[in-house]
């Protein structure tokens, strides 16, 4: 657990295909202050519009998570929040030059390279947790997404696809920044040919290719370099799991049990979070931290 919360060191410039429009999309990290939380930017717009990263103004459509305020909206948000839950990032202006984030190869691989590149900055204000102190379960007619008191960020997920290349697969993973990194943040999306296809006939998806997500036909995979690893759809669920749950503003502390779940679920289980205040508390919270001069650092950042 991290007892301060953090930034970046730096401003980072990111730019990549746009899959929805087929536009180059630009997207800004800026630093920000403590205490200001994530908040996502439409930079194209004028004035722009700023939409903060919470429960309340978060989507999910089928194979995406969207940030939306009013008739503006950001798509695709699900694998930068995974980087920044996983790298332990707390404030952050993210600025969007267009309706979508850019997938890049599919993964949160860019984003967790443009972040330990500059490195994060320290903030001298408590990083508060989510703690969950009561089980909580929701449904749907496919799976369950399970939460329960633990000390830190337990991950458990399946998936079943009746696919050859697929099938059932199971991963199980006790989060920390260094296994974030190294377990899931290469973990790339995958998608259908034959729904691809349908996509593009409809005008819905304009850009996108082998080289932003895992693509298979009816019997394999059709990138030619194969999986990164074999349980490579898997991992990647457990990515958007941890991107998912950023959408609580907050880190969580309890063990996730994910059933083939989807975005729709995992925003049913942070909203049910949310809501269900006797079932957690802030940790640490204000009342009980003890005040002590060794954590008054004498510059504040
Ligand atoms: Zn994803």
């Amino acid at each position: 657990m991290e007892l301060f919360q953090h930034t970046l060191a730096q401003k980072i410039t990111l730019e990549g295909e746009g899959v929805l429009s087929g536009e180059r999309i630009r997207v800004e990290l800026c630093p920000a202050p403590p205490n200001h939380g994530l908040v996502i930017e439409r930079a194209d717009l004028n004035p722009p519009v700023r939409i903060p990263v919470r429960p309340e103004n978060a989507l999910a459509v089928p194979g995406a998570m969207v940030l939306a305020r009013g008739p503006y909206r950001v798509v695709y948000v699900e694998h930068l929040l995974a980087a920044l839950n996983g790298l332990a990032v707390d404030n952050l202006l993210i600025r969007v030059f267009g309706e979508e984030l850019p997938l890049f190869d599919g993964s949160a691989k860019n984003y967790v390279e443009a972040i330990l590149g500059v490195g994060r900055r320290p903030q001298w204000s408590l990083r508060r947790y989510i703690r969950l102190e009561e089980e909580i379960v929701v449904r749907d007619e496919k799976g369950f997404v399970a939460l329960r008191p633990a000390e830190g960020l337990h991950l458990s997920c399946v998936i079943e696809f009746p696919h050859p290349a697929i099938g059932r697969q199971e991963f199980r993973l006790d989060l920390s920044q260094e296994r974030f990194v190294s377990e899931l943040s290469f973990a790339r999306t995958f998608a259908f040919l034959d729904d691809l296809v349908a996509l593009r006939k409809s005008g819905a998806l304009r850009g996108g290719s082998l080289e932003n997500a895992i693509v298979l036909d009816q019997h394999r995979v059709l990138n030619p370099d194969g999986l990164r690893t074999p349980d490579e759809f898997v991992r990647h669920k457990a990515l958007d799991l941890v991107g998912d749950l950023y959408l609580l503003g907050a880190p969580l502390l309890a063990e996730v049990e994910a059933q083939k779940a989807s975005h729709r679920l995992h925003l049913d289980a942070v909203k049910a979070v949310w809501e269900a205040v006797y079932a957690w508390r802030w940790y640490p919270s204000p009342a009980k931290v003890p005040f002590s001069p060794a954590l008054q650092p004498a510059m504040a950042v």
